[in-house]
Formats: C-alpha cells, structure tokens, sequence
C-alpha cells in the first residue's frame, strides 16, 4: 500500500490533519487501533437510544476564533454551558468554588465576612488556584482554603491521581480555582457548546474525502513495513513510538461504568463530582447535554485507576517535572526525524491538552508541514 502521508490515530489530531492534508490533494492513510474514529470523543447511540460519550464528558470550549471557526465547517451546535455541581456536607454546590458555593456552606455572616476579604485581597471576577489561596496568612481566609482542599480536592485528588493535590504540577488544581465570583459555569470561554448531532458526525464529515482512507483496528506495529509512505503523522504515546528506550511515561486511566435507568433525569445537572464519598470522581448525565428527549437516561460514572501497558488506556498524562524530563528526551530523538515524523497530541506530546488546544496544534503542525 502507498500513501503520500500515513497517519495513526483518528482522534482530533490525526483527523483534523487528515482533513487539512488531503484537501490539497495528498493521498492520506489514516489507521486507529480501535474499532470507530473520534479518538476519545466518540460518541455513539446506547442500546437504550442515548447518546453518550464513551471515553467521558466532552465539552467543547474555546477562546480560539480561528479553533471555533474551522470546527463550525462540520457542525451546528447546542449552545451549553456546564455547571458542575460538587456534593459537600450533603450538599450540591457549584465547582468551581465560587461565592455562591460559599453561601451554601457556610453561615451567612460568616460568608460575608469571608466574600469581603476575598473582594478585597483578590478583587472580584478573579481566580486563585486552590494551593496558592492555602498559603494567604489571613485566619479566616485560611479557614475557608482549608475547608475548600478539604472538601473539593483533596479526596478527589487521591482518586483522580492515587496523591495529594500538592504532589502533582500546579497546573492541574488550577485548571479548577476558587474562582471569586457568582458565575457557576465552569468554563468561562467565549466560546462553548456540545455539537448537535455529536462528535463523531463532526469526524464522519472531516474525514470524508476521498484522498483519505480509514483503516481501522489497525495499529502501527502491523502495518508499519506494509505501507510505503513519504510522511508520517504519530498520534498515539510517543514513548511506545520510540520502544520506551527513556522508560514509560506515566498515565492515569479510567474505568466507566454505565446505567441506564428508567426516569427521565438522574441528576440535577449533567456532571456531579463526589470528593469525599466512594470510589468513584464524578457521574455525567448525557442526556443534559445533548438535550436529548427520552423515557429513560444513561450515567457514566468514572473510576480511576493507575495505567497498566495493555491492560487499560493511557487517558491523562501526569504533569511533573520528572515526567517532562522523560518527555523531554523523546522530543529530542523526534526532533532528529526532522520532519518526516511529526508528533501531535495529547499522548504524543504528553501533554494535558483539552480538544480546542489538540485542534490548534494540528492546525499549526498543518502550516508548518504540509501547506
Ligand atoms: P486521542 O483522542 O486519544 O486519539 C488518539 C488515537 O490514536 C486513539 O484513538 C488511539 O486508539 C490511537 N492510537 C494510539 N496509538 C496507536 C497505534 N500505535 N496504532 C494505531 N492507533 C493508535 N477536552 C475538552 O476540551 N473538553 C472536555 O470536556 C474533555 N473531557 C475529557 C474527559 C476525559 C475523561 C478525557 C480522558 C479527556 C477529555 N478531554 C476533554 C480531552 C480530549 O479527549 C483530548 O484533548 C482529545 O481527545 C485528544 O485528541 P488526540 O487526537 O490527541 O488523542
Ligand atoms: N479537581 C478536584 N475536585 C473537583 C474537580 C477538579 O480536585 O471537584 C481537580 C483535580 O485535580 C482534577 C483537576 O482539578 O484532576 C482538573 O479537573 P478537570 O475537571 O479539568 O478534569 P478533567 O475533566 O480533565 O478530568
């Protein structure tokens, strides 16, 4: 088989430069190891005729004009925005923490006490990451970032990583900081919205070109010395590509459970976190997503798990500097390739991308080599 560029992986990365590459008339191969194209955002109809989301909740979201545009090309969307709500003391409040979440957990003269020396320290519409906000020397600001990594992070912490959340990078509480304010949504992007017909008709509609052909459970190792190609773009872990030669590179997996239950909502919201009770991080509930009409619902409720090399799936890469030193040695062995080898992802470039940074990088990998 012969192939002007080979691609692996079908999730956003390789499916947003199989479409960019062959609309200039290059002959594209693209293979994924599983049995459907989307990556992890496939989404698909249950036995129940739900649509869910089979690797977990996708939200799209972005502050990315370019990023929003070129995605519009293939959808119409819903326009949602998500609302988390954490369940605290018997409790469901917002997360991020907010100055609604603290109303709810505290008295209300102590709340206005601590909403006034939040308005003045950090100045409304703010956010602080919740492990700078543990180090304020006020008393009772420290009170409440105690009981915030108390309730919030700390139990979900352990599950989510297997440590604290101090002895993981400090980008990853901050992807969700107390945020001083009354706006619940959890992402404050311009733009935001759940595509309307799903993701996967998003990819079935990017990739349907001619110029592309979709080989799938396929992986790399077995058609690596069958398909005669001139580049290649690698979408899957970038220390498997190189045969670990530094070591593994470390990842969190996942393990979804789904039920189907018979009543029109389950919950109150689409995504309810629990920090501080049971195995599990949080429960989605599509249908608030999709806005899907039905008798019935479909959950997904998420156990994490320590990734295991063919056992489960490599979801989140683990930020540290350790890890990044690892990684860092792998992009000097990619970037002797000089080209005819191109790494974009969120595994082959270890990083924790959500899908509008996955789609930009693409983008820009698309300019760079191929336009
Ligand atoms: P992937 O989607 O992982 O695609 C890589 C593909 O490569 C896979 O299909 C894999 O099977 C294939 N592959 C790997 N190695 C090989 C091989 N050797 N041979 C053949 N095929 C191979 N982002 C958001 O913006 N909003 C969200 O709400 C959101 N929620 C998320 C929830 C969860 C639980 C997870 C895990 C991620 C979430 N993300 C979210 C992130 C989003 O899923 C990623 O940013 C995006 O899917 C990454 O795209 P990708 O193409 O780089 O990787
Ligand atoms: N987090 C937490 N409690 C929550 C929500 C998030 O401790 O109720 C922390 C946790 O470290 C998590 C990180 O914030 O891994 C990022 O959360 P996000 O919702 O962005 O995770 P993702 O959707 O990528 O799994």
């Amino acid at each position: 088989m012969k192939c002007d560029v080979l691609i692996v992986g079908a999730g956003f990365s390789g499916a947003v430069l199989a479409n960019k590459i062959a609309s200039t008339g290059k002959k594209v191969i693209l293979i994924d190891q599983r049995n459907h194209i989307s990556g992890n955002c496939y989404d698909f109809i249950d036995e129940n005729g739900i649509l869910i989301h089979k690797y977990g909740p996708h939200i799209f979201h972005t502050n990315s004009e370019k990023v929003w545009n070129y995605l519009s090309q293939f959808t119409e969307w819903n326009y949602y925005f998500h609302t988390v709500l954490a369940h605290v003391d018997g409790k469901k409040i917002p997360v991020p923490f907010n100055l609604n979440s603290l109303y709810q957990v505290f008295p209300e003269s102590y709340a206005l006490k601590i909403e006034q020396l939040l308005l003045e320290k950090y100045g409304f519409g703010n956010k602080i990451p919740i492990l700078k906000l543990l180090q304020t020397d006020d008393k009772d600001l420290k009170f409440l970032a105690d009981f915030v990594y108390k309730n919030i992070f700390l139990g979900y912490n352990l599950k989510q990583w297997g440590v604290k959340p101090e002895e993981i990078d400090f980008s990853v509480s901050s992807r969700v900081p107390v945020f001083i304010s009354k706006d619940d949504r959890y992402f404050q992007d311009i733009y935001q919205g759940i595509p309307s017909n799903g993701y996967t008709e998003i990819f079935n509609k990017m990739l349907n070109n001619s110029n592309i052909e979709i080989l799938l459970e396929t992986t790399f190792d077995e058609v690596k010395s069958k398909i005669q190609y001139e580049q290649l773009v690698y979408t899957g872990n970038i220390d498997k590509y190189f045969d670990y030669c530094f070591g593994e590179l470390p990842y969190r997996s996942l393990e979804f459970e789904f039920q189907n239950h018979k009543t029109e909502y389950f919950q109150d919201v689409a995504q309810e976190n629990y920090p501080n009770n049971y195995d599990y991080t949080r429960i989605t509930e599509f249908k608030h997503l999709t806005n899907q009409n039905a008798d019935t619902t479909t959950i997904g409720i998420e156990y994490p798990k320590p990734y295991v090399i063919g056992k489960n799936e490599p979801y989140y890469p683990i930020p540290s500097n350790e890890n990044n030193e690892i990684y860092l040695k792998y992009l000097e062995l990619a970037n002797k390739l000089n080209g005819k080898v191109i790494f974009s992802g969120r595994l082959a470039e270890y990083k924790y991308y959500n899908m509008d940074q996955v789609i930009g990088v693409a983008l820009q990998i698309f300019e760079k080599y191929f336009k």
